[in-house]
């Protein structure tokens, strides 16, 4: 079996409650180590209830009132034989070694490994698979790594309420999941105790939901800016030496903002068509996508994201243009050129019609992009139910309003010789054959057969 297939595909649920939950002041708990992880953890299980033991190499060390005064300070071995059954070591890895001292008397505990891994992807076991090996007659669980001493202390309100557990002991992981219940947090199963391999690189983790996308979107930005730079300030210029360069700022991120909002709405909705078509190719859907195409799919609600904050920034742009010394300055000369040619009421009926229903296609669209941003809340989309949550309707309406703001914008431009003069089609004419083509497919689904 592939790796991928033996690891589960959701990070387990919630660790069940037998054997009877652990109840308030009836366990010692002992923390070994008096560092910043212990303080905190000892400081809210006190105020859960839970008698606290810590045990340091050199309990004078401590400073006084480091501790609450409910806290027991002992020796290392001291507090291990306080414990009825839970020894956290709030201890880095490199130091479980110095416990094997007392290993007769951490025999038949469970010891809570809270430690993160140094590095990514360093291919060795585990620091709580090598406590283990180090210990085997006591019990490993991994757990509350992904929780920071800083959420320790704050309270539940802040920060992650997930506590991810595994070990190969069921029985060990239902006794500290029922620790985290009665700390506030949500115990998750996360399976056996090589999972903790997972576990450990979690903090360590920079957005890895996100780098595909953004990357995604930063490569579309780029090309759209340089395309837009190419074709309306380089070109010209060399050619008439025409100077648009103060376009650079502003008009041209304005311009290409848009284009990359187009293309990653596309990008969201296109995966989903073309697991669609390959489900009716194969002529079932009980196959596996391919590995890049489930990769897609499961980043979509990053790029719509994405795509949603250039949409909010071009509107942001297009905003600011008035205020512009470029525009006053335009507007100034063609009122004088007006004045100049005696032209009195200048009114272009279609011209009115155009922008206005363009601009309103364009603010309706970010409407909805705004309300399916915030369904991505975890707080609002777990009210949703699962029929509401895939709801695609509002997301095609959203692709369909922008792409009739751009064809409304930029009919006339798109078919004018003028717009050929380098043979660059305008950029946003690049941007909506995407979205179109998405259009199309969907429709095509549609279609009863
Ligand atoms: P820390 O403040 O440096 O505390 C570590 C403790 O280890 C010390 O107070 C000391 O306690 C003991 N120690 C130091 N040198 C030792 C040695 N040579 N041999 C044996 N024991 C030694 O570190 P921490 O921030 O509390 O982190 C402890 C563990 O929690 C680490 O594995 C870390 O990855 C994990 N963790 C921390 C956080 C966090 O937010 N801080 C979050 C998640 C996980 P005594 O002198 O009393 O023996």
């Amino acid at each position: 079996m592939s790796d991928e297939m033996s690891s589960p595909l959701l990070l387990g649920a919630e660790v069940p409650d037998d054997p009877p939950a652990m109840a308030r002041g009836q366990q010692t708990v002992a923390i070994l180590g008096s560092g910043d992880f212990s303080r905190s953890l000892a400081v809210r299980l006190v105020a859960c209830g839970v008698s606290v033991v810590v045990g340091s190499r050199c309990v004078k060390r401590i400073a006084p009132g480091l501790f609450p005064d409910a806290v027991e300070l002992s020796s290392q071995e001291g507090a291990v034989v306080k414990a009825q059954r839970l020894v956290v070591l709030a201890l880095f890895p490199e130091h479980y070694p110095s416990l094997l001292g007392i290993r007769a008397a951490l025999a038949g505990k469970v010891l809570v490994d809270v430690s993160n891994a140094m590095e990514l992807g360093s291919g060795v076991s585990s620091n709580a698979e090598q406590l283990a090996e180090l210990f085997p007659e006591s019990v490993v669980v991994k757990g509350f790594n992904v929780i920071s001493a800083w959420t320790l202390q704050t309270g539940t309100q802040d920060g992650s309420r997930q506590v991810l557990l595994c070990s190969d002991s069921v029985e060990g992981k239902s006794e500290v999941a029922q620790l985290a219940r009665l700390m506030g947090f949500h115990p998750v199963d996360s399976g056996d105790l090589r999972q903790s391999r997972v576990l450990e690189t979690m903090p360590l983790r920079l957005f890895p939901s996100w780098r595909g996308p953004l990357l995604a979107t930063f490569l579309l930005f780029l090309f759209f800016y340089a395309y837009g730079f190419l074709r309306d300030l380089l070109l010209p210029y060399l050619a008439h030496g025409r100077d648009g360069f103060h376009r650079l700022a502003l008009a041209l991120p304005n311009e290409s903002l848009p284009n990359v909002a187009l293309v990653a709405l596309a990008l969201v909705y296109l995966p989903g068509l073309l697991a669609a078509w390959l489900q009716l190719w194969r002529g079932t859907k009980y196959q596996r996508f391919p590995r890049w195409l489930d990769g897609w799919l499961l980043r979509r609600k990053q790029l719509g994201l994405l795509g949603f904050l250039c949409a909010a920034l071009h509107a942001v742009y297009s905003l600011c243009l008035p205020l512009r010394t470029a525009t006053r300055h335009r507007l100034i000369n063609a009122a004088y050129s007006q004045v100049k040619a005696g032209v009195e009421e200048p009114w272009d009926e279609s011209g009115v019609w155009r922008s206005d229903l363009y601009l309103s296609c364009g603010v309706l669209a970010l409407g909805i992009l705004s309300l399916l941003a915030i369904t991505s809340l975890p707080t609002v989309g777990n009210v949703l139910t699962w029929r509401e949550f895939t709801f695609s309707g509002l997301g095609y309406t959203a692709l369909t309003l922008s792409v009739t703001h751009t064809l409304v914008f930029g009919w006339d431009f798109a078919f004018s010789p003028q717009a050929y003069e380098f043979y660059m089609p305008p950029s946003y004419v690049l941007a909506v054959a995407a979205p179109c083509a998405v259009l199309v497919c969907r429709c095509i689904l549609l279609l009863p057969c």
